[in-house]
């Protein structure tokens, strides 16, 4: 038995590189059989147009009759098994009523039966199914074994059948387009060439090659000039994003240009090529020796740099294959696709022919997404079964709002889309001419609508898409990018251009939230449960020497027109706030007798964690304003982790638990005349935002991309109507008729553009 088990992580990863359906269902057959010693093992697979089961492959049963014998839901004892969604075990197939007898597959002498559905996100793909001729039921181990099987096999086999129905799409076997459908990373609708990224080439696959003494000069030219190339890609790397991110962030790139340079690297390898090794294998030897001493080393940030050194060593070894590669040419709208695309790939495409983003990987809070966001490019993440080394050069049509993509489209859904995008370039070009205009509702009541940032280079269109301040400065990201926490001239500077740059709005920087899934590449923190654990606050308040070196950062550049306000995140307890308005007040009294004269900071609260909107009536008496994080908020409400794929589903801040302590959070403040704004992802959301304001929120703050979606629905309601639709949405039982309330409302205020493609 312990041999079935074995085998079975082999099967699904044989099954994993099938290229199509047919090929993967006939090695579960195979591999099946094999492994349990039984008469016949077949795969029956349910028919998309019919809804009836198919008799897809079998290993043991007559051939002739795969393609031919089918199953309505409830016939037959396979029919059965799809019917009830559960294992079948029987010891005589052929006395059980529901048995129905078919001639053409031979089954004649085959008595026991077991059948188990396979199952993927909840809908049954097909019945698979293992006969014997003895009449004698299958042991509970068997039992456990097929349905440990399917249950693993049901993401390889819908992935083999996307890359068939792909494969026979490019290769003009059919011509209805291939689509698939993931997570809304964000907004829009776009069509262009799929451009695929790869984790740069593998230095562990170069093989030894003993070169003789007249190659070697060649060999070191060739290393040379890959050096060289490497040099100069991040230098087109860096200027290419130049203007698109901050000088800081830029700086990046000349870290690892200097590594490039680095004797050790260089003068190492040309010696290993000296010695009769060929260039590639010298340059596997010398990344290998560095990534070996890093990995030893007792600091984790030093540790962390063997990342760098592999990713340095691909680079070369890219180049030196470059005689093999084909580049794809860049001539028109790229969408780039990857099974994880990552912010450094992002920058190969020139900004200007990036229209979509899709990746295998990741839901729309991932950094990808967000970013997507603020580019305001649409983006579908989350596409577990797309055959991402297939679609290279393919047309891919991508809906942001849906999260649905269309790979090689019929002219049909082409000419739909090419009617969406014209309309949404329509209503781009009218959410332009309300930069302008005040946020206002119908009746005239104004809601500020205030930016979340964290990158200088977010300052100037900040600025030009009307934003009335900074809602949530994350200050975090400038701290991402450093070897080392930043001291508090260095940290001032940076807080300076951002206070002064939007002066006289106000700019909320919120004090360092890392931990979680924001990890500091020279401070690691590792814990079984991060987004439990030590986080935000909690970290500040146990190192009050970081926490207070920023403090007196911010505090110190307030000097100008007094828009500072100041916000603590993560907090949990009435004691983290009094602990860190102490150590406020301290890093103040400091200054002060330091001669520099800066105002008491106006202080406010993050309520992102579900005990704090417990204890409002406390805070209240403590700060003076409140921001509701529902990214977190919604995250630890439903208990649904923010960032996992596999239950995106559940994670809903329309959720009427998130709605009703929002309800209750907006409540308290008001009785003690508080300020309340959202600045997590919701505040974004047209109907959301919507909501929100309806429940008497003040102010929102969203990402840029979203600010004048936003403007347009509330300038698009008057007061009375967005609370009448607030306290419906109030009394409904859950998100997805909640959702259906706003989405109507747009809709018949003539705003579904706001919401779906098109306008
Ligand atoms: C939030 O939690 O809603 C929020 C705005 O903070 P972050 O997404 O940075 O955790
Ligand atoms: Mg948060």
């Amino acid at each position: 038995m312990k041999n079935m088990f074995d085998s079975l992580r082999q099967i699904v990863l044989d099954v994993n590189d099938a290229t199509g359906l047919e090929q993967a269902l006939n090695i579960v057959v195979k591999r099946t059989r094999e492994v349990m010693s039984v008469d016949a093992v077949s795969v029956y697979f349910r028919d998309k147009k019919t809804d009836q089961l198919v008799l897809m492959a079998s290993d043991g049963l007559n051939q002739q009759a795969i393609g031919n014998i089918r199953f309505e839901q409830g016939q037959g004892l396979v029919g059965q098994v799809l019917d009830r969604a559960e294992p079948l075990n029987i010891n005589d197939a052929h006395v059980h009523p529901n048995y129905r007898f078919v001639t053409e597959t031979g089954e004649i002498s085959l008595h026991g039966f077991l059948g188990v559905p396979i199952i993927q996100h909840r809908h049954v793909l097909g019945v698979l199914v293992v006969r014997r001729r003895e009449k004698r039921l299958f042991s509970a181990v068997a039992e456990t074994f097929l349905v440990t099987l399917a249950a693993q096999l049901a993401g390889a086999i819908s992935y083999a059948e996307k890359m068939g129905e792909l494969n026979s799409l490019i290769e003009g076997g059919n011509n209805h387009s291939f689509n698939m459908k993931g997570l809304s990373g964000s907004p829009g609708v776009a069509i262009g060439e799929a451009m695929v990224v790869f984790p740069p080439a593998s230095l562990d696959a170069v093989p030894d090659n003993t070169i003789s003494e007249d190659e070697i000069g060649e060999q070191i030219d060739a290393f040379n000039e890959a050096v060289n190339n490497v040099e100069r890609e991040y230098r087109a790397l860096s200027q290419r994003m130049e203007g698109a991110i901050s000088n800081e962030e830029l700086a990046l790139f000349d870290v690892f240009a200097l590594m490039l340079k680095s004797d050790s690297l260089i003068d190492v390898t040309i010696d290993r090529i000296k010695a009769g090794q060929w260039a590639q294998g010298a340059l596997r030897e010398t990344i290998a020796e560095h990534v070996r001493q890093f990995d030893a080393m007792e600091d984790a940030y030093l540790r962390e740099r063997a990342i760098d050194i592999k990713d340095l060593g691909r680079r070369i070894l890219t180049h030196l294959q470059a005689q093999q590669t084909n580049r794809q040419e860049i001539t028109g709208p790229v969408v780039l696709v990857g099974e994880e695309v990552t912010v450094s790939q992002f920058a190969e495409v020139p900004l200007q022919y990036l229209v979509a983003i899709i990746s295998s990987k990741g839901s729309s809070l991932s950094h990808v997404a967000i970013l997507s966001h603020a580019l305001g490019i649409p983006s579908v993440m989350g596409l577990d079964s797309l055959p991402v080394n297939r679609i290279k050069g393919q047309q891919i049509v991508v809906d942001g709002y849906s999260g649905k993509i269309f790979v090689k489209p019929s002219p049909a859904v082409l000419d739909e889309f090419h009617r969406l995008i014209r309309e949404e370039q329509v209503l781009n070009t009218e959410l332009k001419e309300l930069i302008d205009k005040p946020s206002e509702t119908l009746d005239g009541i104004h809601i500020p609508l205030h930016v979340n940032t964290g990158l200088l280079s977010d300052i100037t269109p900040s600025l030009q898409s009307g934003a009335e301040g900074v809602g949530l400065y994350r200050t975090e990201i400038p701290f991402l990018m450093r070897d080392g926490f930043p001291g508090e001239e260095e940290q001032a500077q940076i807080y300076k251009q951002v206070l002064q740059g939007f002066a006289p709005r106000p700019v909320t920087f919120r004090t360092l939230d890392i931990g979680g899934d924001k990890a500091l590449p020279y401070f690691p923190v590792v814990e079984d449960n991060p987004f439990l654990g030590w986080r935000g606050i909690r970290i500040m308040l146990d190192h009050p020497e970081i926490f207070l070196t920023q403090i007196r950062a911010i505090l110190k550049v307030n000097i100008y027109q007094n828009n500072l306000r100041l916000m603590l995140p993560m907090i949990s307890d009435v004691g983290e706030v009094d602990e860190a308005i102490g150590l406020i007040k301290k890093a103040h009294k400091e200054l002060t007798d330091e001669g520099i004269d800066i105002p008491y900071p106006v202080i406010g609260l993050m309520i992102e964690v579900p005990s704090a909107v417990y204890q409002m009536e406390a805070f209240a008496r403590r700060v003076e304003f409140f921001s509701v994080g529902s990214n977190d908020l919604t995250q630890y409400l439903l208990a649904v982790d923010r960032n996992n794929k596999q239950v995106a589903e559940l994670y809903n801040c329309l959720h009427p638990s998130v709605l009703h302590s929002i309800q209750h959070i907006v409540e308290v403040a008001k009785k003690h005349d508080k300020p309340v704004s959202v600045c997590g992802e919701m505040a974004g959301d047209p109907g959301s935002a919507l909501m929100l304001v309806g429940m008497g929120v003040d102010s929102l703050s969203m990402s840029v991309g979203s600010l004048l979606r936003v403007k347009l629905a509330i300038r698009s309601f008057t007061q009375t109507q967005i609370e009448q639709l607030c306290s419906t949405a109030l009394a409904m039982e859950s998100a997805g008729e909640i959702r259906l309330l706003f989405n109507e409302a747009l809709e018949n205020a003539g705003l579904g553009g706001l919401v779906r493609a098109g306008k």
